[in-house]
C-alpha cells in the first residue's frame, strides 16, 4: 500500500480537515473582530469530503479530526461524522469544537459515530471565559463538557490557550479541575500568526513556563506514543486526569509531526504555517478521479519542509487559525 512518508521519514495517518471557516465565536487571540468572510467559495460538499477522506485511508490515513472555523456551525455536520467513520480504513474520528452547540448534540455526534472530542474552554472563571471569547456561555459550554461524558465519550480532552494576564492566573483551578475527573488538559501555547502580532506580543507564555510549572507540582512527563504527535504529555498519581502540552516554539516540536490538513475550500496544506498549499478541489468531485488524487498528494508531500521555523519568529503567512483549521 502506498503510505504518506515524507523525505525526513515522518509518516502521515492524520488528516485535520477543515469544513468551514466561519466562526460564531470572537476569540481575542483568533478573530477578535469575528468572523469576516474572505472568499466566495463554496465549502467542501458533504460528497466531495466523502471523496477526499476516502483517498487519503488508501494511502494510510487512519485518523481524521474535523475542525473549522467552527465545525459544529455545518448543518450536515453528524452527516459528515457519519460518512468520514463510514469510511474503510478511518479508524478515528474526532473534532474541536468551541463547545457552543455540545450540549444540544453530543449524544448525536457521537451516535453518528464521532470517537473524540475537544472543546475549547479558555478559562474556568465565567468572566474571563466571556472576556476571551466574546460569548457570555461558559456554563453552557461546560454543560456540553457534562453531557459528553453522559454520551458515552471516552476521550475528550480540553483545549485552552494560555495568555499572560488573561487566564494564566487560571492554570491552578484548571489542574485541581482534573483531580477526579479522566479528562486530558491541553495547554497550547499562543501562537503568532499575520493577524495578531501585538496581541502575540503582550499575551505569549512560553511553553516552558507552563512545562515548569507541572514538573514543580510532581507532574512527570510520559514517555510519547507514536500517536502522541507533537504533545507532550504529563501525569500524576493522584490525579484522574492528564495534561497535554503543546509546544509549538519547542525546537524539535516538528520532529515528531504526524499530521496534514485540507482547509474548507479543498486546499492541501502541509504545515499550518508557511506556505499557500495544493488546490485539490479538481480530483474531489467524482471518484473517479481518487487515483490522480492520491497522486496529487503524494507528489505534494515530497515538498514538505523539514521545520515551520517558528522558532526563529516567523509566523508564516496565516492570518489565524480559523483560516485552515486549527
Ligand atoms: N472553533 C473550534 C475551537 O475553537 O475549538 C475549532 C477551531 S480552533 C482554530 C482550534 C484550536 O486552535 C482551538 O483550541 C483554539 O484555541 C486554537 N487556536 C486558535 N488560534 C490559536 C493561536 N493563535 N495560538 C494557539 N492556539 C490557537
Ligand atoms: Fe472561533 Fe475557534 Fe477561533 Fe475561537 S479559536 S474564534 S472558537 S475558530
Amino acid at each position: 500500500m502506498q503510505q504518506l512518508i515524507d523525505n525526513f521519514d515522518r509518516k502521515f495517518e492524520y488528516l485535520r480537515l477543515s469544513i468551514t471557516d466561519v466562526c460564531n465565536f470572537k476569540c481575542n487571540y483568533c478573530l477578535p473582530d469575528g468572523y469576516q468572510r474572505t472568499h466566495n467559495k463554496q465549502f467542501l460538499s458533504g460528497q466531495e469530503i466523502s471523496n477526499l477522506v476516502a483517498a487519503f485511508a488508501e494511502l494510510g490515513t487512519k485518523k481524521v479530526r474535523i475542525t473549522g472555523g467552527e465545525p459544529s456551525l455545518r448543518k450536515d455536520f453528524a452527516q459528515i461524522i457519519s460518512a468520514v467513520s463510514n469510511t474503510k480504513g478511518i479508524r478515528k474520528v474526532a473534532t474541536t469544537t468551541n463547545g457552543f452547540s455540545l450540549s444540544a448534540n453530543a449524544q448525536a455526534w457521537f451516535d453518528a459515530g464521532l470517537d473524540a472530542v475537544n472543546v475549547s474552554v479558555d478559562s474556568l472563571d465565567a468572566k474571563t471565559f466571556h472576556l476571551i471569547t466574546g460569548k457570555n456561555i461558559f456554563q453552557k459550554v461546560m454543560q456540553g463538557v457534562n453531557d459528553a461524558v453522559k454520551a458515552g465519550f471516552k476521550q475528550i480532552k480540553i483545549n485552552s490557550v494560555l495568555m499572560k494576564g488573561l487566564n494564566d492566573i487560571d492554570i491552578d483551578l484548571y489542574i485541581d479541575w482534573i483531580k477526579d475527573q479522566p479528562i486530558q488538559l491541553r495547554f497550547i501555547e499562543l501562537m503568532q500568526t499575520e493577524d495578531n502580532t501585538e496581541f502575540f506580543d503582550k499575551h505569549h507564555i512560553s511553553g516552558e513556563w507552563i512545562k515548569q510549572n507541572l514538573l514543580d507540582k510532581g507532574w512527570t512527563q510520559k514517555v510519547p506514543l507514536s500517536h502522541d504527535g507533537p504533545a507532550q504529555i504529563f501525569c500524576h498519581p493522584d490525579y484522574l486526569g492528564e495534561v497535554g502540552l503543546i509546544m509549538p516554539y519547542s525546537k524539535d516540536f516538528c520532529k515528531t509531526c504526524n499530521r496534514l490538513r485540507v482547509s474548507s475550500t479543498g486546499r492541501l496544506h502541509l504545515c499550518l504555517f508557511g506556505e499557500e498549499g495544493v488546490d485539490l478541489r479538481d480530483l474531489l468531485a467524482s471518484p473517479a478521479d481518487k487515483e490522480q488524487l492520491k497522486t496529487r498528494i503524494l507528489e505534494a508531500l515530497k515538498s514538505k519542509k523539514v521545520s515551520h521555523y517558528l522558532d526563529l519568529g516567523k509566523s508564516g503567512g496565516t492570518p489565524h487559525l480559523a483560516s485552515i483549521g486549527g
